[in-house]
């Protein structure tokens, strides 16, 4: 399996699945499976003519292995261009295929305060991310590290002049990792519309966005558990709406009983500590991809200082011992699942 991003266990897409499929009563519902971004995307369309659904899904799966292949961080593709020539702080015509990314990921950049930092290419590569493999550690040497985190590889370090691009910093190197799953669902959803489906989800790994309606109910979301096989609670979306999480699960290794994950504090240059997992529900995916590894970063203390700032409305965040926090609005939507549920802290409004 090759990766963008995170992934989540098979298992556990079949659950979120089964809720959002629901018990099939009402037909016809087209859909179908495919790998992309190292994890299983499934597209379903609700209705419509069969001949019909099926050429858009056509559509949608060739969009994904397209974008999959151009915005991979660490193969050759049209990103591994574009960070070769950063490197060399020179101007250069970046592919139009990857300057939407740059301008999009320096806005929710700059809106997360730099938490959301697709810069630090280099910081996920020293930790050993940049393979399709579990690394094995260890962890890296403190002295590269702070190497790195002297450098200060930001978004703001380039500067994008029409097609021409350049960065002032030769240490940025650009990793969509925490975001390119959820613009490129937003195109994909953008590509059924243009042909007219109006009730569909594309759910890739536990990620998705969702349009309309699964006939006279909402979708079924599930989210997943951080720390066990199953689904922590479930929500219900309708209309347009994207469901991102970020969890510690995902990506890591352990070494010397320390789970070291993917999810990289850029003040820090170590895997964010204190969270396991952030679910954020927002209309764009891009949006709520930033947001959910953005508030991740931002932990306990500051989760809602960030998601104000990056105008995220909707808010589940499980902290290291199993404490559950949301902000009301989120409470008012959140179904626990299990017979016990967590301990929960409802916050302020944000
Ligand atoms: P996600 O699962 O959406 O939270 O994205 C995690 C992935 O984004 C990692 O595998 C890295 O490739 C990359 N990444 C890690 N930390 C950050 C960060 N602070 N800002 C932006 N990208 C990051
Ligand atoms: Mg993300």
């Amino acid at each position: 399996m090759t990766r963008l991003g995170g992934a989540l266990p098979m298992a556990v897409l079949g659950l979120a699945m089964a809720l959002a499929a629901g018990c099939a009563r009402e037909p016809p519902v087209h859909s179908r499976q495919f790998l992309a971004f190292g994890t299983l995307v499934e597209v379903t369309i609700y209705g419509g003519e069969e001949q019909r659904a099926r050429q858009a899904i056509d559509a949608v799966e060739q969009e994904f292995h397209y974008m999959h292949r151009t915005w991979h961080a660490w193969r050759p593709g049209a990103l591994g261009r574009v960070n070769a020539l950063l490197a060399t702080t020179e101007w250069f015509s970046v592919a139009p295929s990857v300057r939407p990314l740059i301008v999009r990921a320096s806005e929710l950049s700059a809106a997360s305060g730099g938490l959301f930092n697709p810069a630090i290419g280099r910081l996920v590569e020293l930790w050993g991310f940049h393979q399709d493999e579990r690394p094995a550690g260890p962890p890296p040497d403190p002295r590269q590290i702070a190497e790195l985190l002297e450098q200060a590889p930001g978004m703001g370090d380039l500067e994008l002049d029409g097609i021409r691009l350049r960065s002032r910093n030769p240490a940025v190197r650009l990793d969509f990792g925490a975001f390119a799953k959820g613009y490129g669902i937003d195109r994909t959803i953008e590509l059924l519309r243009q042909r007219g489906i109006e009730n569909a989800i594309i759910n890739a790994g536990g990620d998705l966005r969702a349009i309309g309606r699964h006939g006279e109910r909402p979708w079924r979301i599930g989210v997943r558990d951080p720390r066990g096989p199953g689904i922590l609670a479930s929500l219900e979306v309708e209309g347009d709406e994207s469901v991102f999480t970020s969890g510690d699960y995902e990506r890591y290794f352990e070494y010397g009983g320390v789970r070291y994950h993917h999810i990289l504090d850029p003040r820090t240059g170590q895997p964010a500590r204190g969270v396991t997992s952030v679910t954020v529900i927002h209309d764009e995916g891009a949006a709520a991809d930033a947001a959910a590894t953005a508030l991740f970063v931002a932990g306990v203390e500051h989760w809602r200082d960030i998601a104000r700032a990056m105008g995220i409305k909707f808010v589940m965040l499980v902290d290291a011992s199993g404490q559950v926090y949301m902000n009301p609005a989120m409470a008012g939507r959140i179904r626990f699942e299990g017979e016990e549920p967590p301990p929960v802290t409802v916050t302020e409004a944000l």
